[in-house]
């Protein structure tokens, strides 16, 4: 095994360099990683169609010989072959071709080809199909042909020829006990490996593309349960480490006689648990779940100050400029009220400002930083950073969540204490999975007084109507959101609506002032923006989704979303939570532009039937999988390969209970499993 872990090894492909970087794009690194390289999909070409029952739109596999061959100019230059089997004939059409295919196709060739059979001028024809040349006797295969993820230059037959040689040799040891595989009704992994690569002739072909045989199951199950153990080794390791006790909470407790309103009970139960959390020498990795506006930054605040009042700095990050800002206008004043020193530290500051931060930060002299991710820079040192607050962490990406973890630990013998928030619910699954190891609280309950937002879908023919609700709304001494469509892919184009949208509006709600705000202003003007509309100076907001999270004005009841249909449901989610946040009847208009694409109807639907974020969320983990959910797309790490956390959530409740049963009994197991499913990727899984 010594060679295999070694990582670096080029698997035994039979060819050269070049070939060993081809199987590494594919993450195909050592010998072992090509038996788990698994099909995309299987291709069915254990049967031979008569020509004559094809019907266009099938797939299928045809045999015959070739009765002519012409290179035709029209409609495109192309070279036709017509292949004649005792039924019929079809065209096959190649639209580039080598003067070897000519060779080929020479009449009287015999030739199996498969594809998918269309109606063409001349007849039925397929274009580029797989084909082959063969003689009469050349049998078919008895079992579905395997069709695996590849990239160009490697071929499907030199990378199956490769994936077949290492299976022959594939001698891997059992890692799960054997009463785990009876009592979920798998097989043992090598057997599954086979059956999945060389399918069985009698496996039913939707099974296997549903990965719902036995086999595929087991897969699944290994890789869940390689996931699981990396998980919670992860945080038996943390449990092992040693943090500050932060057990004064003098601090904290005048700071909760001194806020304008009394915690909801869901506020005091997860403060309870925060508090003493913080107290303990073991680090806290916590999340804080609470949907949109129930009252997170106020545990945060609590538990800065605990940290503060214990002699210990904290830090706060979040994942805007905006959103950091809004923190540092909110729980700054909070505690500096109590005679905390806060400082500021974000990307926008001048060098100067930034330097006189880190100095703060490095002396002790500064006690709460609230900043962005430039507080995480390598620049920054804290004197005695006992706690690390984290707003919105789904909002950072998987590389810069290990960003932290990494810098947190690369400090002294103690680690700080790490508090998380998210709006965005985790699924159960989720939860289960990726935030394993992480404990979570849920703030579960809204503050008083809060009414249920009234969500409307409007398409933009009524347009007026929407502006006259506008117009009510102000009249009525009431605030409005307007949000700029989305632009995919184009920021300038982003801004550009964004500044017409706003000028249209001054024109068309004249007197009302509007205001503007997107992701392009300098932070300076940003916040005098924000001010203004927090103040009631402006009536109206216009903005691109930098409003889209944490964003506090209770006077603000109109949400208007433009474009609806181009947003997602997450962001949708967050940017309806800016409202229902005062005593007043809120209202969140979703106008979209018809027609509209099934997946768009389908966001919209949801948006107009519930406002429960954890169903929100538990939708939009099906429409849209774990990895975009997961910021995955930002760190270009596919996470979980074959498992669906939805479909195999059976599976991963089994695979956390028997990675706790391996991690205490059997270790050798466990460095094994991991060693084949990641190498040296397991970090990734742990940000
Ligand atoms: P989120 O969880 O979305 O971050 P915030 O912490 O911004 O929500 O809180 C939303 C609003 O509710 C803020 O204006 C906050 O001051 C207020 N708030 C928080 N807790 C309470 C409470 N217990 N009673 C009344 N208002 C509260
Ligand atoms: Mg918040």
């Amino acid at each position: 095994m010594a060679r295999q872990a070694s990582g670096a090894a080029a698997p035994a492909t039979g060819a050269g360099a070049p070939a060993a970087a081809l199987f590494a794009r594919l993450g195909i690194r050592r010998e072992q990683d090509l038996v788990l390289h698994l099909p995309i999909r299987y291709e069915d070409e254990t049967r031979i169609a008569p020509i004559a029952s094809l019907r266009p739109g099938e797939v299928a596999q045809v045999q015959g010989v070739v009765a002519r061959q012409e290179i035709v100019a029209r409609p495109r230059r192309a070279l036709a072959v017509e292949l004649r089997d005792d039924t019929g004939s079809i065209t096959l059409r190649f639209l580039h071709f080598y003067g070897s295919q000519l060779r080929q196709f020479a009449a009287g060739n015999r030739v199996r080809a498969l594809g998918e059979v269309r109606g063409g001028l001349f007849g039925l024809e397929m274009v580029h199909p797989r084909y082959r040349v063969v003689d009469e006797s050349e049998p078919l295969p008895q079992a579905l042909t395997p069709v695996y993820p590849t990239v160009s230059g490697l071929g499907q037959a030199r990378l199956r020829a490769a994936i077949l040689r290492a299976l022959r040799a594939l001698q891997w040891r059992e890692t799960v006990p054997a009463d785990v595989l009876v009592a979920l009704g798998l097989p043992s992994s090598a057997h599954a490996l086979r059956a999945i690569h060389q399918p069985a002739p009698e496996t039913p072909a939707s099974a296997l593309h549903e990965r719902s045989t036995p086999a595929w199951r087991r897969v699944i199950f290994d890789e869940l349960l390689a996931q699981q153990l990396s998980l919670q080794r992860a945080r038996a390791a943390r449990a092992a480490q040693r943090a500050p006790q932060l057990a004064d909470d003098a601090l904290a407790r005048r700071l909760l006689d001194a806020l304008p309103f009394r915690l909801t009970g869901a506020q005091q139960r997860v403060w309870l648990e925060v508090s003493g959390e913080l107290a303990a020498a073991q680090p806290m990795n916590r999340l804080l779940q609470g949907d949109v506006g129930s009252g997170k930054t106020v545990i945060a605040a609590l538990a800065a100050a605990q940290a503060i009042g214990s002699g210990w700095q904290a830090a706060i990050m979040a994942p805007t400029e905006i959103l950091a800002e809004q923190h540092l206008r909110k729980v700054g004043p909070w505690l500096e009220r109590i005679g905390v020193r806060v400082a500021w530290l974000s990307g926008s500051l001048k060098e100067a400002g930034k330097k006189a931060a880190r100095a703060r930060a490095a002396s002790g002299e500064a006690q709460l930083l609230i900043g962005t991710h430039a507080l995480i820079e390598d620049s920054v040192a804290f004197a005695r950073l006992g706690l690390a607050i984290v707003d919105e962490q789904h909002r950072f990406g998987v590389a810069q969540r290990l960003a932290l973890r990494t810098r947190l630990e690369a400090g002294p013998a103690t680690l700080p204490h790490q508090l998380m928030m998210s709006a965005t619910p985790i699924p159960r699954t989720l939860a289960m999975s990726y935030y394993a190891d992480l404990d979570v609280s849920v703030i579960d309950e809204l503050p008083p007084g809060r009414k249920p937002v009234l969500t409307k879908l409007v398409s933009d023919a009524r347009r007026a109507e929407v502006m006259a609700r506008v117009r009510a709304a102000a009249a009525a001494g009431r605030q409005a959101y307007w949000v700029c469509p989305l632009i995919e892919e184009s920021e300038a184009l982003d801004l550009q609506t964004a500044i017409d949208t706003h000028a249209a509006l001054e024109r068309e709600l004249a007197p009302l002032r509007v205001g503007l705000v997107h992701g392009r202003l300098p932070a300076a003007d940003k916040h005098a923006v924000m001010a203004q509309f927090a103040a009631g100076a402006l009536q109206v907001l216009v903005a691109t989704t930098v409003i889209e999270v944490g964003v506090d004005v209770p006077n603000a009841t109109l949400m208007v979303i433009e474009h609806a249909e181009r947003f997602g449901l997450a962001q949708l989610h967050q940017l309806r939570g800016r409202v229902g946040r005062g005593a007043g009847e809120s209202v969140c208009v979703l106008m979209y532009r018809a027609p509209l694409s099934a997946a768009a109807r389908d966001r919209l639907k949801t948006m107009y039937e519930t406002s429960d974020g954890f169903e929100i969320a538990r939708r939009d983990l099906i429409l849209r999988g774990p990895g975009e959910f997961l910021g995955a797309r930002q760190s270009g790490e596919a996470l979980l390969r074959f498992a669906d956390l939805e479909r195999d959530s059976d599976l991963l409740a089994a695979a956390r209970e028997v990675a706790a049963r391996l991690l205490r009994d059997d270790p050798a197991s466990v460095d094994e499993h991991l060693q084949r499913w990641f190498g040296g990727r397991e970090e990734f899984l742990r940000a």
